[in-house]
């Protein structure tokens, strides 16, 4: 019986989550339950799952779970990054479902995996922004790192299960690193000026949150992912192609030197990556339904026109100027997309404020985590001040 903390349990990655895990209750059980502010939903879930805790990011949302949960001392509730810290280090928990989305899902992300438990990786604006610390703090600890997005979960079941961070030793020649291309694929660089929240939402494959629709919209996502596969991965940005197809089947690839290219290919559900990492190494049902290749019919490929979609390119250099540039082009890039879902600044101007905020800042690498928050909180008010200057 695995003991599962679910952070982020209100969103897209936690609700897939606790589904796999409702299917299996003679395999996991749940710990706990976090979400930002979402009371209703947080109610409804701990009376399905009666965690031992729910945790609410936001304090006055807690006071209000706390008074709608029934008095009978199943569910305590916390509040605050203590609380969430709190329920991703216990002992009682072994394995983390990290699903917040941000930099706000660093701390308790880093807890659990300071704590050696088995870390189920959604959450990858953390391993982004702090990139070597973390990994460190994993080697540390003795932590399972496991990836839960789909690419890097598609690429972690390519390789062999000792082999993840040793490439060169498994005879690994590259990593094909897919992308659907989001809804604006097609678009003309004109057309993308005039965008909205509502279209970049409408991703044609895959049901996310906003933030992540955006950047898959922008393809910073892929720009993020490409951070996150060196980490994981333990390479190089030019050992990683990235190949837009647009199906969104071939999750991801890796091309061996014999000439063997090995892909995990499903239909594209976030409960086949969740359901790997929480069963991991073994196999279990997780809802999916089967993929019917008869009715897909075909397979297509294209290159990624970094012209149109810039992030991708500064996503990149980013990695490459190292030190905490990272850090700085995901704080900007969180700023830019609540500013385009706001209304407050147009989808071709994200890029622009990115640029725009680490010109302006130094990014040496952090001492430690107080110093990368630092730059983090930085770099925020930095892009921030960007936004009147930027054209609307
Ligand atoms: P979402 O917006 O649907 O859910 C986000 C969750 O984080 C919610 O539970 C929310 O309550 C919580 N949260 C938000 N702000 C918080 C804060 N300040 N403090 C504490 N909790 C906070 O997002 P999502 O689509 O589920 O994505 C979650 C993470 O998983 C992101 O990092 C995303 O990039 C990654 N991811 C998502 C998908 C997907 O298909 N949705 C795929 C791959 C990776
Ligand atoms: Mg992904």
């Amino acid at each position: 019986m695995r003991s599962v903390t679910v952070l982020g349990a209100s969103g897209s990655i936690g609700q897939s989550t606790l589904d796999v895990i409702r299917r299996h209750p003679e395999r996991f059980s749940v710990y706990a339950l976090t979400a930002n502010r979402r009371v209703d939903d947080m109610v409804r879930l701990c009376l399905e799952f009666r965690p031992r805790f729910a945790v609410m990011a936001d304090p006055k949302a807690a006071e209000q779970l706390a008074v709608r949960l029934p008095d009978d001392g199943v569910t305590d509730v916390l509040a605050g990054e203590a609380g969430l810290c709190q329920v991703a280090a216990a002992p009682e928990v072994d394995t983390v479902m990290a699903a917040i989305v941000g930099a706000a899902g660093l701390p308790p992300t880093l807890a659990a995996a300071n704590a050696g438990k088995r870390v189920l990786l959604a959450n990858k604006e953390a391993l982004v922004m702090s990139g070597q610390m973390f990994m460190d703090a994993v080697a540390r600890s003795g932590a399972e790192l496991l990836p839960i997005d789909s690419e890097h979960n598609a690429i972690f079941q390519c390789l062999p299960s000792d082999r993840m961070r040793d490439l060169k030793g498994a005879g690994v020649r590259r990593i094909l690193l897919t992308a659907s291309g989001g809804p604006f694929r097609t678009f003309s660089r004109e057309a993308l000026r005039d965008v909205t929240p509502a279209q970049a939402c409408a991703h044609p494959n895959w049901s996310m949150g906003q933030k992540i629709s955006v950047d898959s919209a922008s393809l910073m996502n892929k720009g993020l992912e490409l951070i996150e596969a060196c980490w994981l991965f333990d390479t190089r940005p030019e050992m990683v192609e990235v190949h837009i197809h647009p199906e969104s089947i071939i999750h991801s690839m890796v091309d061996y030197v014999d000439g063997s290219v090995l892909a995990q290919l499903g239909s594209p559900d976030m409960r086949t990556p969740i359901a790997n990492g929480l069963a991991w190494p073994e196999r279990i049902d997780a809802g999916v339904k089967p993929l019917d290749l008869f009715a897909l019919g075909q397979f297509n490929f294209e290159r990624p026109d970094l012209e149109r979609f810039p992030c991708l390119r500064l996503a990149a250099e980013a990695f490459e100027a190292g030190g905490t540039a990272p850090a700085v082009l995901n704080a900007a890039n969180e700023v830019a997309v609540a500013a385009f879902l706001n209304g407050k600044l147009r989808f071709t101007a994200i890029p622009v404020m990115i640029e725009r905020t680490l010109a302006c800042m130094t990014t040496e690498a952090a001492d430690d985590f107080d110093g990368l928050f630092a730059k983090d909180r930085e770099a925020r008010c930095k892009a921030q001040e960007q936004l009147p200057k930027i054209a609307v």
